[in-house]
């Protein structure tokens, strides 16, 4: 079939827009098995180079169209390209940590061959089944990318998956009025092509989208890599040192002090020796998930290493520093954790500087003072807190401020 194309009357013909299809499901195969071979664990690159894999072999179906015997290329070729759009379908649930929905990927496409076969004759019905085949897929995947709208793929991806619904509907609602006389041939042949061209580059759109999102997710894995501790998943002491940056910026420009509390647990050497690595790493985990799941809104705790954490308390001064450094050893003190039936009594030692504007150096300064306050209070039988020696005195207890944690 050959049709005139625009005011220049070009021509094209659908063996040429079957050569597009098999080339581009050639193409973006051979970039998701790329993507899918570097970084094996995420698993939707393997559905998004099968779905391509089925566009591809879909195309090269149709390409070599004779029509003969029940199988025909167009049936078998279209099949494909249907299980290939509920491909893309399985690839997103399962980059969103779905399960993939094998059962109703495998039902439909199935449901359309025999459909296809069974209607043969009905070229209303066989493009029927084409445009429900692809459509219905695509329709579903568009939850999925409303709901992760704000990483830059979704949104590229969206638009293209209703751009070729558009173009879908659109064909079949054409091919409708042809039958019905209210459409010429020149008219519907004009309408097929420019519809399927918007598939087929929708095609491509969607899958930039989907490359857009595997990005994306790189990225912010090797950001948490470089910034989180594995263990307690609490932020590093990267994280820790540009936040204490920031921190002074803020501090200049405003005039306003903050404190640190490095804390250190109590003779964990002796915990792990005597009930095992496995439980000095439960007793870290336990820490953490106490200490953080009670401090404010902004406040970070971060750990330094081995069993070393510390505190950086926004906009605090020396007191309310000292009454959360005494309620956090009083926490810990009155929750031992509890491992395979055995109680692990816990304490914390806490040393505590207080930044102020013009008054330490640098951020090196102030964490020295902070470790030579925690040695002071190791050297004072641990289980307590320190404040740095040189520290200003103020009367008021610990226990009577300790309106500065959270609610218990
Ligand atoms: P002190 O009261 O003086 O702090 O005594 P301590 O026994 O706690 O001494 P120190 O802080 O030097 O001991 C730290 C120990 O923590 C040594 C190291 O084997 C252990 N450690 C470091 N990282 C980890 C970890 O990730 N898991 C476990 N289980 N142990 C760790
Ligand atoms: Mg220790």
């Amino acid at each position: 079939m050959s049709v005139p194309w625009g005011p220049a009357r070009v021509v094209m013909d659908l063996f040429t827009l079957y050569t597009v299809i098999l080339f581009k499901g050639l193409a973006l195969s051979v970039l998701w098995c790329a993507i899918w071979r570097l970084y094996s664990r995420h698993e939707a690159a393997r559905h998004w180079m099968l779905a391509n894999l089925a566009a591809l072999a879909g195309g090269l179906v149709m390409v070599l169209e004779t029509r003969a015997g029940p199988l025909s290329p167009a049936i078998l070729g279209n099949t494909l390209v249907i299980l290939g759009f509920f491909l893309n379908w399985t690839g997103l649930c399962r980059f969103f940590g779905r399960r993939a929905p094998w059962n109703a990927t495998l039902i439909s496409t199935l449901l359309a061959l025999c459909v296809l076969i069974a209607f043969d004759d009905s070229r209303l019905m066989r493009n029927l089944v084409y445009a429900l085949g692809q459509s219905v897929p695509l329709v579903l995947c568009l939850p999925l990318l409303v709901g992760a709208r704000r990483h830059t793929g979704a949104p590229l991806a969206l638009v293209s998956m209703l751009a070729v619904i558009a173009a879908i509907a659109v064909r079949y609602g054409g091919l409708v009025m042809h039958y019905a006389g209210e459409l010429s041939d020149e008219s519907y042949n004009a309408v097929l092509f420019v519809t399927l061209l918007t598939t087929i580059f929708g095609g491509f759109i969607w899958n930039f989208g989907f490359v857009l999102l595997v990005i994306e997710r790189l990225h912010s894995e090797a950001h948490s890599l470089a910034v989180v501790d594995e263990l307690t998943g609490l932020p590093n002491r990267r994280m820790f040192t540009a936040r204490m940056e920031a921190e002074q910026e803020l501090s200049a420009r405003e005039g306003r002090g903050f404190a640190l509390l490095l804390i250190d647990i109590d003779r964990f050497k002796t915990i792990n020796d005597e009930y095992g690595h496995a439980a000095g790493d439960a007793c870290l985990t336990h820490f953490s998930a106490l200490v953080s799941g009670r401090l404010r809104q902004g406040d970070l705790l971060a750990r330094l290493g081995g069993d070393e954490f510390c505190v950086l308390l926004s906009d605090t001064g020396i007191e309310p520093a000292a009454a959360i450094a005494g309620d956090l050893v009083e926490l810990m003190g009155r929750n031992p954790l509890f491992y395979y039936g055995t109680t692990i009594p816990v304490t914390l030692s806490i040393g505590l500087a207080v930044w102020q504007p013009g008054h330490h150096a640098s951020i090196a300064a102030m964490i020295e003072e902070a470790d030579n306050a925690l040695y002071l209070a190791k050297r004072r039988g641990r289980n307590r807190y320190a404040l740095p020696e040189a520290a200003p005195r103020f009367v008021a207890p610990p226990s009577a401020l300790r309106t500065v944690l959270r609610d218990r």
